[in-house]
């Protein structure tokens, strides 16, 4: 029979499997959300041939793209994995391959959701892509001329742990002072509690979190607007710092705090301006990710699709 025309993209997550059948445009034909089972590599790998089977089985996609909290090396070894645990060391694609038949490529999750942004999203019409994802922590990927730019081990666009402050506190991956440490919602919320010990604040006894937050700077709460424009200046020291090095085309912020919606990008992007070579800067155009929850799913599709599956 003809080569099917779709592919399956598996977002996997430290709690859910989010996983499609897409077609060439990326259109999701059938799409699952469901746990995941991540007790152990067999159980793992037997959900996703599982949820191969539910769309549509090894005959109805050219093969299987996944995105996953890791990083892959070259050998196709998952490292680093603190969200899912029971992923390091493994050759998850090499499993999956032998118990589906179907070609598998894996991707770290924040290059998946850059590419799928970039192929389907805020990024489609730009060359090259820098996605910042602003949740617990602060991803990014980077995507140039339409493909993950990973680096030679896997690393590349570890952009929250560019230091942006050289005094600051430690972060999780022994540096001091990573972006991360400021701009990440567990940054948000620690210096909300430092601010609040000594200054007054409808903050105090609230949630702290991120969208409470912009929602008093809104209002025009000064602790509240220390926070964002902590954040926003600490993004635009580190996107500073990628754009000129790299001359991006296109910034997208993502994430559960890009809620926060112009609010916090026009605040990130005047900071980035003003650390930024002219040229560079007006070379370059910044804009909410469009894809949602979507785009790991999408970008896992595409990465089997441009491994030529
Ligand atoms: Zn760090």
């Amino acid at each position: 029979m003809a080569a099917p025309g779709t592919w399956l993209g598996f977002d996997v997550g430290g709690s859910y499997l989010k996983a499609a059948r897409v077609s060439s445009e990326g259109r999701v034909e059938e799409r699952l959300h469901e746990p995941i089972a991540g007790g152990s590599l067999a159980a793992l790998v037997g959900q996703l041939a599982s949820a191969m089977e539910a769309l549509g089985g090894r005959d109805a996609a050219r093969a299987i793209g996944i995105g996953l909290p890791g990083i892959v090396d070259r050998t196709g070894r998952v490292f680093n994995a603190p969200a899912l645990p029971v992923l390091n060391g493994q050759a998850l694609g090499a499993e999956l391959s032998r118990g589906t038949g179907l070609p598998v490529s894996i991707e770290n999750d924040a290059n998946a959701a850059a590419l799928g942004e970039a192929w389907l999203g805020a990024g489609q019409d730009a060359a090259s892509v820098l996605l910042v994802t602003l949740g617990t922590g602060v991803g990014a990927g980077i995507v140039l001329e339409g493909r993950v730019w990973a680096g030679r081990s896997g690393f590349a666009g570890e952009l929250g742990h560019i230091q942006v402050e050289p005094a600051g506190v430690q972060c999780s991956c022994g540096s001091w002072g990573c972006l991360e440490t400021v701009a990440s919602a567990r940054g948000w919320r620690r210096r909300a509690e430092q601010h609040l010990a000594s200054t007054a604040s409808v903050l105090r006894g609230s949630d702290l979190e991120p969208t409470t937050i912009v929602e008093a700077a809104r209002a025009g709460d000064g602790v509240a607007l220390e926070i964002v424009d902590g954040a926003a200046a600490a993004l635009g020291v580190g996107l500073a710092a990628a754009l000129n090095l790299l001359n991006l085309s296109r910034v997208l912020v993502g994430g559960g705090m890009a809620a926060a919606g112009p609010f916090l990008l026009e605040r990130v992007v005047e900071q980035t301006r003003r650390r930024t070579f002219a040229q560079v800067f007006a070379d370059c155009s910044f804009r909410l990710a469009e894809l949602g929850n979507d785009a790991g799913l999408l970008g896992a599709a595409r990465t089997a699709m441009l491994a030529g599956g």
